[in-house]
């Protein structure tokens, strides 16, 4: 539809409503000292606005949920599977297809193939979970974004883009016969939600192809991405979403996916890709984990809702809800002088806590404490990226990591503007009295994903 208005609508109406979690603040101060002050570990019906993730926390369409009553549930060979396996080889051009219960177990059995001990895999920023399922084959995962991406204050069209000179000094390195796989993240989910240019995408396949490499996409966010390369990279402000999409998907060898994020279902995942050989034995470990190859740890009906999910994220008009309603949410923030990682992404804005609570070190938390006080203040959930996700403990010495960011993601169709608001009310507020705010010190920690676990307390 042609828009003339300023105002940005929401592109839905709703049929179906659930209430909030109001609390008091005595309540909450509570409710933090006995999740151990992890954020994970508050119950979600003692948060008020829920932006720890934006990963199934989406609202299904009423076509999701008429999917949800139509799915064939038939053991093998089941008529929705049928209906996924088109709609993603439509989509990405891949023939083969496995569905997953969700984006980590493709990533835990596509690495068990290629993985392996002194294995390397590259990428532009490989997601916690990437991360940690190409090291737990022994493997090494190596992040190669572009030097920018780090320097949060810089607006740039295409943060989330990989360094292609350092990506081909390793293709031609020592120890390039290790290297098995390069997976480009779009967006860029660890460095801010950034997009991923076509021109890089294009880049990398050549040296890929070049080097003898795969490419894979990790494209939890492709859709996001697509809109991105639509608004900003020249040549394509014609070109719809799908038209995009499906670009991008050609310069690759195959994909992984998480169809929590823009599949906009609550569960589910599949991975997809041109080798055969691969995709056979991906189908026996799927059957000793997952299920069987044409439902794969999914019901059928969770697969026919993926399927129309992934038809109607590549709606023009939600992506740019999508993408308007997440910039708004850092316009707000920046008025009131809280820096953030910039430009906002496609999911989340990120606060950029180094700076924002600069009294407190890395060893502190900063991040964390803010995500503890943002919850204390006013119910609002949101997700630490920093040293408590990324920082090591080498033989206990204290490495941080190199960013300290609170992440503010956005589930899919499910908050409208006036909590976007509120949201930004409660950082005008906290902007007042950052000095205040403590920092925390870690008691218990797990060594793998440990973020998901750790106990905390106050300083
Ligand atoms: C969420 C996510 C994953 C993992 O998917 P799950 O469905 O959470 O297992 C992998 N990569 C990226 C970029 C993600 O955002």
């Amino acid at each position: 539809m042609d828009w003339k208005y300023r105002t940005i609508i929401e592109p839905f109406k709703i049929k179906s409503v659930e209430p909030l979690g109001f609390t008091t603040q005595e309540e909450r101060k509570e409710v933090l000292r006995k999740a151990d002050y992890n954020l994970f570990k508050i119950p979600a019906d003692k948060v008020l606005i829920d932006l720890l993730t934006d990963s199934g926390t989406g609202a299904m369409s009423a076509e999701q949920w008429a999917c949800i009553m139509r799915g064939d549930e038939s053991y093998a060979g089941a008529r929705s599977f049928y209906v996924f396996e088109k709609t993603i080889k439509d989509l990405t051009g891949y023939k083969e297809v496995i569905p997953t219960h969700q984006g980590r177990a493709a990533e835990r059995i596509l690495f068990s193939i290629v993985g392996g001990k002194d294995k390397i895999f590259l990428s532009n920023s490989h997601f916690d979970t990437t991360r940690a399922n190409v090291e737990a084959t022994g493997a090494t995962a190596i992040d190669l974004p572009i030097k920018e991406a780090l320097d949060f204050e810089k607006k740039l069209d295409f943060k989330g883009n990989m360094d292609l000179s350092a990506l081909e000094d390793y293709l031609k390195g020592s120890n390039s016969k290790n290297i098995v796989m390069v997976i480009l993240t779009v967006t860029n989910n660890s460095l801010g939600g950034q997009p991923v240019s076509m021109k890089n995408i294009r880049e990398v396949s050549k040296l890929c192809k070049k080097y003898n490499t795969a490419l894979f996409i990790d494209a939890a966010r492709f859709a996001e991405n697509s809109y991105f390369i639509k608004l900003k990279e020249e040549g394509y402000s014609n070109k719809t979403p799908r038209e995009i999409a499906k670009e991008m998907f050609s310069y690759a060898d195959g994909c992984l996916m998480s169809a929590k994020k823009d599949a906009i279902v609550n569960i589910g995942g599949f991975f997809a890709m041109k080798n055969s050989e691969w995709a056979k034995q991906a189908r026996e470990i799927e059957i000793l984990g997952e299920g069987f190859p044409t439902y794969g740890g999914l019901a059928g009906r969770d697969l026919e809702a993926i399927a129309q999910g992934l038809i109607e994220v590549l709606d023009e008009e939600y992506l740019n809800y999508r993408i308007m309603s997440v910039s708004y949410l850092g316009d707000g923030l920046r008025k009131h002088g809280v820096p953030i990682v910039e430009p906002p992404g496609g999911h989340a804005v990120y606060v950029n806590a180094k700076k924002f609570l600069s009294h407190i070190p890395p060893e502190a938390f900063p991040a964390q404490a803010l995500a503890c006080e943002l919850y204390l203040e006013a119910g609002i959930r949101s997700c630490e990226i920093g040293s408590l996700m990324f920082g090591k403990n080498n033989n206990g010495k204290f490495i941080p990591a190199p960013m300290e960011l609170v992440r503010l993601a956005v589930p899919r169709r499910v908050y409208t503007q006036s909590h976007i608001d509120f949201v930004v009310e409660v950082f005008e507020h906290l902007a007042k009295k950052k000095d205040r705010i403590q920092g925390l010190r870690i008691v218990e920690a797990s060594p793998t994903l440990g973020h998901f676990t750790a106990k905390l307390i106050p300083v």
